[in-house]
């Protein structure tokens, strides 16, 4: 470990041209600076920006088994690094190591996939109505793209948006988080060892707010692929719309688990809690309302709240269930919430505050908690509150669960626990959800699948999976004919 790192840009690791810093802090021990990273400006921007620019004809031109091979080989170096990649990410984020490094191999296993999909079909050929035509299409590469990434999964989502950029043939500008700078530090790293050719993928880090029009504006830009806030999402939006760039936007959820009588009891208590609270609840699909049929309500809620009693709360290399969340500012945010829900007539059912003893007084910790008797229209049940905070309301069926749980701006997620085929299928049609589970968490999704909110939740484009080519790709229309 080093005292301070540099953004990567034209395959060189660069001082900011400022020369201006910030420290990296360990969410669970504040008195835990794990280094300085850049605070770069609009000119690191434009400087790493033109790296991308330059590096692009040659990086589309390559063969795409060629840029795959690439992927593999950087694959390979994040696996041989695997401990200290996701030990560094814990440190950072807060999570659970096995967490972390889940999340660390989800990143190998993404590098791999889109290495895979360097091989597959390209275009279709369709029949011209000449017979002498040779009429077919063509992915071609967008060219420049723009990523910029949140804290919460620091080395899954930058990986998701890079490896298909990169397989694809564009060139990267990733903007991680301030707050996670030094996962995205190893992912160069990873890409440095692997050989990949100077300026093709570029690490910025530092305050998005200094270096977003840049990344969101400049003519050699043409895609922008975000993950955050909707504050974030829409005003960057509104600017690539301006500048005429693509984009796609991954933002928030309220996400929701419907609980029917003729559930697996214990398989719903254990999953919505798993959803509702690993990772600190700071996953954009983490379950933040549980809706549950009045039969079952009072048994359900009774269960939920002996189990979550017995979840203990610590740093991310104990045996704690869950850890702090991100920072000092998200933990009095979450704590307003937790006000704000008792101030509308909610029901604190347990937690509710922040552990003060020992080690945990350091860190940015707020114990899980339960709210009963939430109703739809309450705050707590409407707004994302990105943290341990778990909203229960009760329904008549199935048709009033549905109602709740469609009944707010956002439609990331959603599940349903019962065994009933009929409820699994009606839930499947009519939840408003990009990804919707039966029998299984809010949370949780596998690489080769789409990804991607309905609503309010994203910009309607998907990531990952097959998908994940529509965005990085634009389709080119090519019509050969004979010379005479
Ligand atoms: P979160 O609350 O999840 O941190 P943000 O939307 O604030 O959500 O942050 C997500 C990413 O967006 C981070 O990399 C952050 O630095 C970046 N960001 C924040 N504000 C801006 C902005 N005005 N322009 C560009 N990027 C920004």
């Amino acid at each position: 470990m080093r005292d301070r790192y540099e953004n990567f840009i034209d395959g060189k690791w660069v001082a900011p041209i400022k020369g201006e810093y910030i420290p990296n802090i360990n969410p669970a021990n504040h008195n835990d600076t794990i280094a300085q990273f850049p605070n770069s400006t609009a000119e690191d921007a434009v400087s790493a920006v033109s790296a991308a620019a330059k590096a692009l004809p040659a990086w589309a031109a390559l063969s795409s088994h060629v840029r795959g091979e690439y992927l593999r080989k950087a694959a390979d170096v994040l696996a041989s690094r695997l401990d200290e990649i996701a030990t560094g990410l814990m440190r950072e984020e807060g999570k659970s190591l096995p967490e972390a490094k889940g999340e660390t191999m989800r990143g190998i296993t993404l590098l791999r996939y889109f290495a895979g999909q360097c091989m597959l079909p390209d275009g279709d050929v369709i029949p011209s109505a000449s017979a002498s035509t040779f009429l077919y299409t063509k992915r071609v590469p967008l060219g420049v793209c723009s990523l910029i990434t949140p804290w919460n999964f620091p080395i899954a989502i930058p990986i998701w948006k890079a490896a298909p950029a990169l397989a694809f043939g564009n060139t990267v500008v990733l903007k991680p988080s301030e707050l996670s700078p030094l996962t995205a530090i190893h992912i160069a790293e990873c890409f440095e060892a692997a050989g990949l050719p100077a300026g093709v993928f570029n690490v910025l880090c530092g305050e998005g707010v200094r270096v977003g029009e840049v990344l969101a504006t400049s003519p050699d830009v043409t895609g922008l692929s975000f993950t955050g806030s909707v504050r974030t999402g829409k005003h960057l939006a509104s600017q690539a719309v301006a500048h005429g760039k693509k984009y796609q936007l991954e933002l928030g959820g309220k996400n929701a688990a419907i609980v029917l009588p003729d559930c697996n009891l214990d398989q719903a208590v254990t999953l919505t809690l798993q959803g509702a609270f690993k990772s600190a609840g700071e996953k954009c699909t983490a379950t933040s309302r549980v809706i549950v049929h009045k039969d079952i309500y009072d048994t359900f809620v009774t269960a939920l709240v002996q189990k979550t009693l017995t979840l203990k709360v610590g740093a991310g290399d104990t045996d704690a269930y869950l850890g702090p969340v991100i920072s000092a500012q998200s933990r009095d945010r979450v704590l307003r919430y937790i006000q704000l829900a008792q101030d509308e007539g909610a029901t604190l059912l347990c937690g509710g505050d922040a552990p003060t003893e020992g080690n945990l007084a350091n860190g940015f910790y707020v114990n899980p908690t339960l709210f009963g008797n939430v109703t739809p229209e309450m705050r707590i049940a409407q707004e994302e509150v990105f943290g341990p905070v778990l909203a229960i309301l009760r329904a008549e069926d199935l048709e009033d669960a549905l109602t709740i749980l469609n009944g707010v701006e956002f439609g990331l997620s959603a599940s349903l626990f019962s065994k009933s085929l009929d409820s699994a299928m009606v839930f499947a049609d009519r939840a408003n959800a990009g990804l919707v589970r039966v029998n299984g968490e809010t949370a949780g999704v596998e690489p080769q699948a789409p990804f991607g909110g309905m609503k309010g939740s994203s910009s309607y484009s998907r990531e990952q999976g097959l998908i994940a080519r529509d965005f990085f790709t634009q389709v080119k229309t090519v019509s050969i004919d004979r010379a005479g």
